[in-house]
């Protein structure tokens, strides 16, 4: 599969070498990388992508839930195009601001107040400055297996980048475990962030009993409940929480929800984020050069009005769901298991089940065959075997991917 896949992207490869002489690895976002050497893409319509030599791709990896809208999508474009018409430095209050907050705060249950921000990545850390200075305390639980961003990832321990605040990690989806690292640690608790479901982690998604516990010791312990809806506010207009019924204190949003651009956002009850309210004495300054960047709000609002309502979220969740299925279906009896909810999958290699962190093998190999053979098939997906469906996959394209998978399955020896 490598052989050919080198004698198939020459072009790709050339490209690579020549980006590596400047960036550490040939790239700026360590999450695209793979061997034998990543593709290098130059255009994007729809549902598919194109590389430098000229093959196309269905993309199913939807640039990791951010390409939800699909590629260069018209409505979005005009908005852009829009929104530069007018200026896009503009150093000023603009309109779209308040429109994208008053369409998040209406849809997502915890969401009183909302703040922009640049990253996902930057939103996680405001919520967790945020509820450090709310609650006067330390000690922020997270759980093994989490990104939160590029300094905050608790999926190998102990990551040596992560921004240095007090964590203690316990095991996702483990309630007995949770219970002890929380009785530990209740009087300094600040902050329970989590996931609803593991994005980068496997798609695995919370037992939700294990969020309901949760919610329980946040309020007892007066620690804020922090859901990370990053990836999973797709799932529902409401993001997951709505579909679990169970509201958290803080919500941060990123990836889609900028409509494809720059983009992040954090929340939440009214009394926990009006302390950025700069009328008030005492308030706490949030400052960010491209917090309200014209195009991100531009492009978000439209993104949510006008192609991603509640009934858009629906059935791309049933749509995702049914892939899940057939592709379980498929590979019954296997050592593959796809696990995730909705839009997004994730396949894993070995026997399964797959619920937790704990369940999860590395198996490269396997994951390297999958990828390659998976591309020359024409679907390129994540290198860890990751799915996020966007709005421009059929039920067609879904097919022709099962199709693909038993053909990799009746080859694939183990
Ligand atoms: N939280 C989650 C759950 C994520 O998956 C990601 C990005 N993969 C982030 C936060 C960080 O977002 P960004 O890359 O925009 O900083």
């Amino acid at each position: 599969a490598r052989a050919r896949f080198v004698a198939a992207n020459p072009a790709s490869r050339a490209a690579h070498e020549e980006a590596a002489r400047h960036l550490p690895g040939g790239n700026t976002r360590t999450t695209l990388f793979y061997t034998p050497f990543p593709l290098t893409m130059t255009r994007a319509v729809g549902s598919r992508l194109t590389d430098l030599d000229g093959h196309t791709y269905v993309d199913l990896l939807g640039d990791y839930t951010a390409g939800l809208y699909g590629h260069s999508n018209p409505m979005i474009r005009k908005a852009v195009e829009h929104a530069l018409d007018g200026g896009w430095n503009l150093g000023a209050h603009g309109t779209d601001e308040a429109r994208l907050a008053a369409v998040l705060c209406e849809r997502v249950p915890s969401l009183e107040l909302v703040r922009f921000t640049n990253s996902g990545t930057e939103a996680n850390l405001l919520a967790l400055a945020t509820a450090t200075t709310h609650t006067g305390r330390g000690t922020i639980l997270v759980f093994t297996g989490a990104y939160h961003g590029s300094v905050l990832s608790f999926g190998d321990s102990g990551f040596p980048l992560n921004v240095p605040h007090r964590f203690v990690v316990a095991e996702y989806n483990d309630i007995a475990e949770t219970a002890a690292v929380i009785d530990r640690h209740a009087g300094d608790l600040a902050a329970i962030l989590v996931e609803p479901m593991l994005g980068s982690g496997g798609c695995l998604p919370a037992d939700p009993a294990f969020l309901a516990y949760l919610r329980d010791r946040a309020d007892e312990t007066g620690a804020l409940l922090v859901f990370d809806e990053v990836m999973t506010s797709r799932m529902a207009g409401g993001g997951m929480q709505e579909l679990l019924g169970i509201t958290p204190d803080m919500t941060t949003l990123g990836k889609y929800t900028g409509g494809g651009m720059s983009f992040g956002a954090f929340g939440g009850r009214a009394d926990v984020m009006a302390r950025y309210d700069p009328r008030r004495p005492g308030h706490v300054a949030h400052a960010g050069t491209f917090n309200n960047n014209v195009l991100s709000m531009a492009a978000g609002y439209v993104g949510l009005t006008e192609l991603f309502p509640p009934s858009a979220a629906r059935e791309l969740f049933e749509r995702g769901e049914r892939l899940r299925a057939d592709l379980n279906a498929i590979a019954a009896g296997r050592p593959m298991v796809w696990t995730g909810m909705g839009s997004m999958l994730t396949v894993h290699f070995g026997p399964g089940p797959v619920v937790s962190p704990r369940d999860l093998r590395p198996a490269p190999e396997d994951r390297e065959l999958f990828h390659l053979e998976m591309l020359a098939s024409g679907f390129h997906l994540a290198r860890r075997g990751m799915i996020a469906l966007s709005l421009e996959i059929t039920d067609e394209d879904c097919a022709a991917f099962c199709d693909a998978v038993s053909g990799f399955l009746s080859h694939w020896n183990v």
